[in-house]
């Protein structure tokens, strides 16, 4: 295996354990397809790849098939497919669930914040994969065996497909998931509290605020009533909205709606000119002349020259590493 899969950097002081995501294995560039070969993504193996630990699953190798192999396909109903080889018909659903099943126990004790799928695999893609009529016409759009399987044991686990994470936004979206869901769960591994979470939500505010301003008010909501629930209670409806809001996509509106707002606490800081170089920065991002980068870094350099503590804490300014630069691009 590439030894690039077990490099991870630290993300921050706090970020003591490496970041563990699933990814499908051939995405590596392991030879294990049907044909032989791989399907390397260089931005998964090599960019993503130095700032995570990846636990690479290939479902059609490990649970018993060779390579090369016969090509596969889902027939018959979208919703609950067959696995069969295209030529000789020979059905591997069962093959694969019993695998499955036992794989998805072993993977509990990862921790994975994250899973990257092949893209159109009838084991591992995760959208619209064609199943097939047993006349052999494609009819429908489902998902590969083993991620309907992983996404239904592991609801809140933030995934994604290869081809999608070319998408600028989709990428940044699914980036910013795996590193709140590493964040989430050093807050889990603490004595359960209600302080605990208020502290989580109170760094996050400005980023839940900028994938949904619904779900900004209904957790403010329910972290300023936590004390009339169980303490379990809370935590599971906190991280039912957390998951849900930040699965939301960004926009333009909502990142202006979150700039101006930052705004706000520099009412005294800022010089008439500051004030306005920020202003004609914003400007120029709702025109799209400059990416989302630029107004963020103007913001760290105000944050660290006027010492805002509030701003300071805001995962919204430093959401993943810089490095990944995914900001340059939305
Ligand atoms: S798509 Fe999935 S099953 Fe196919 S080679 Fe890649 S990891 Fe293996």
């Amino acid at each position: 295996m590439n030894g690039l899969m077990h490099a991870s950097k630290r993300i921050g002081k706090k970020m003591e354990e490496p970041i563990k995501i699933g990814v499908s294995t051939c995405l590596l560039g392991e030879n294990v397809r049907y044909d032989g070969g791989h399907q390397l993504d260089r931005f998964v193996r090599d960019t993503l790849g130095q700032f995570v630990e990846y636990v690479p699953v290939c479902p059609e190798v490990e649970c018993g098939l060779t390579t090369p192999r016969e090509a596969m396909r889902l027939v018959g109903d979208a919703e609950d497919p067959k696995l069969l080889t295209i030529k000789t018909k020979v059905d591997y659903t069962g093959q694969m669930k019993k695998w499955a099943a036992d794989k998805l126990k072993a993977l509990e004790k990862e921790d994975l914040c994250g899973f990257i799928f092949k893209k159109n695999s009838p084991s591992s893609g995760l959208y619209r994969v064609k199943v097939y009529t047993e006349a052999g016409q494609p009819v429908k759009s489902g998902t590969g065996l083993w991620a309907r399987a992983f996404t239904e044991h592991f609801p809140l686990v933030p995934v994604e497909e290869d081809g999608r994470l070319n998408d600028p936004v989709l990428r940044e979206t699914f980036i910013e998931q795996i590193f709140d869901m590493k964040r989430w769960r050093e807050t889990l591994a603490k004595p359960k509290k209600i302080g605990a979470v208020v502290d989580f939500h109170t760094r996050h505010k400005l980023l839940i605020l900028s994938h949904s301003p619904n779900h900004y008010r209904a957790m403010g909501k329910l972290v300023a009533g936590a004390k009339q629930l169980p303490i379990a209670e809370f935590y599971r409806q906190y991280e039912t909205l957390l998951v849900e809001a930040l699965r939301l996509k960004t926009t333009k509106k909502k990142n202006v709606n979150v700039l101006q707002h930052m705004m706000g606490y520099f009412k005294k800081d800022l010089s008439a000119d500051e004030k306005q170089e920020l202003l004609e920065i914003l400007d120029d991002y709702k025109r799209e002349l400059v990416p989302l980068i630029v107004p963020i870094t103007l913001y760290n350099h105000y944050v660290r020259k006027y010492g805002q503590p509030y701003l300071d804490q805001q995962v919204y300014l430093k959401p993943h590493p810089t490095e990944l630069k995914l900001r340059n691009h939305v």
